[in-house]
């Protein structure tokens, strides 16, 4: 099949949603390609989680995103996706993955797992979940080994440990606690000590149930500084006073962040950077645009991180790509 559009999204996050709302509002021609569901990293929360951010974050038009309680859980901001999708019936290929893209005189050629499309301009809003970071140590390939947390409830009495400094270990690390695990939870003395939100720091409502936790003997915390293997029964770490010390173990949780996937951007020569901890796309802070023309990048893995910023850039990204079509098409 072959199908000429205006525009082709890649991805169903609120970054994706965003645009195929401002590209419908626009009368665009667009489509947008999910491998995935819709909204599939908010899916792969943890069950019950509530956000961290306000439902005017979150929400895709003002005040329709309305919670229980003051800030949406996984569920209520799943829903709420969902639901505008249907209720604005946007258009959009679920379970289908975009796996090469290149340019032509006048667009784009964009194959994925089922079919073929041409399109004359291309957002990439693929989020920044696609490898999520390995130790690299003997024992990791293991099935009890995990890099992503979804749910404690079969961890019950289990020896768990959690590695990683940040928000989602340190939530992974309380939920299984307060649900009966067994938990140690390995960190960098530096994530620990941080408590500057603007680098990254632990949530304080993270952070304080955590250390009530810990006060009251359910979790261990090891500043560590680095694990050395992970076997079927016990895992090897060492602390950062250089002590080797063997833990019984029966479940592993890597939770040291991921990357995207910025394969296609460079394949089709999207200039990439070294940001702080990741790589970034190279693109025009007003207009999205990358150094190739036609390709427009929004979301978490540009400098536009929280849904909140992925939701407000495609809101006048998209229009600016209907004035260039536009534009175009009359000259
Ligand atoms: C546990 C956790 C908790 C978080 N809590 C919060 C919070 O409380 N508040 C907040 O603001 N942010 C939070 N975040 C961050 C938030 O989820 C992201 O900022 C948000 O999802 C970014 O939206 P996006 O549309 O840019 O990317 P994503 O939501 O990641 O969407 C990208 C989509 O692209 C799809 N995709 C990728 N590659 C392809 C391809 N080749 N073909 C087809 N589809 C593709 C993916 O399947 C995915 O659905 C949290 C993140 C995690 C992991």
């Amino acid at each position: 099949m072959n199908n000429q559009l205006d525009l082709l999204i890649i991805g169903a996050g609120p970054a994706g949603l965003s645009a195929a709302y401002a590209a419908a509002r626009e009368g665009l021609n667009y489509l947008v390609i999910e491998k995935g569901t819709i909204a599939d990293t908010i899916r792969h929360y943890p069950v019950g989680r509530a956000l961290f951010s306000t439902p005017n974050e979150l929400e895709m038009i003002e005040g329709s995103l309305k919670p229980v309680r003051e800030k949406p859980t996984r569920e209520e901001l799943l829903s709420h996706y969902v639901h505008f999708v249907l209720d604005h019936d946007l258009k959009i290929n679920t379970g289908e993955e975009v796996v090469d893209a290149q340019r032509q005189v006048d667009g784009f050629l964009v194959r994925t797992n089922c079919h073929e499309y041409q399109a004359a301009r291309l957002l990439f809003a693929i989020g920044a979940m696609a490898h999520p970071r390995h130790l690299n140590i003997p024992g990791e390939d293991l099935p009890k080994v995990h890099h992503r947390f979804v749910e404690p409830y079969p961890y019950v009495r289990k020896n768990v440990l959690v590695v990683g400094g940040g928000n989602s270990a340190a939530e992974a690390a309380l939920f299984l606690s307060e649900e009966g695990a067994r938990i140690t939870m390995a960190i960098w003395r530096e994530d620990w000590e941080n408590r500057d939100p603007k680098a990254g720091a632990m949530k304080h409502w993270v952070r304080s149930p955590l250390e009530r936790e810990i006060r009251e003997g359910r979790l261990r915390v090891i500043l560590y500084k680095r694990i050395d293997e992970i076997t079927r029964s016990e895992v090897t770490l060492t602390s950062d006073e250089d002590e080797s010390l063997t833990l019984p173990n029966d479940v592993v949780f890597v939770l040291v962040g991921s990357d995207a996937d910025l394969t296609l951007l460079r394949k089709l020569g999207v200039e990439i950077t070294s940001g702080k901890l990741t790589q970034l796309p190279v693109y025009n802070q007003e207009t999205f645009e990358t150094n190739v023309r036609g390709v427009y990048v929004a979301g978490h893995f540009t400098n536009a991180r929280h849904i909140k910023a992925a939701i407000d850039v495609p809101r006048y990204v998209v229009p600016l790509i209907a004035k260039d079509l536009k534009a175009i098409v009359s000259s």
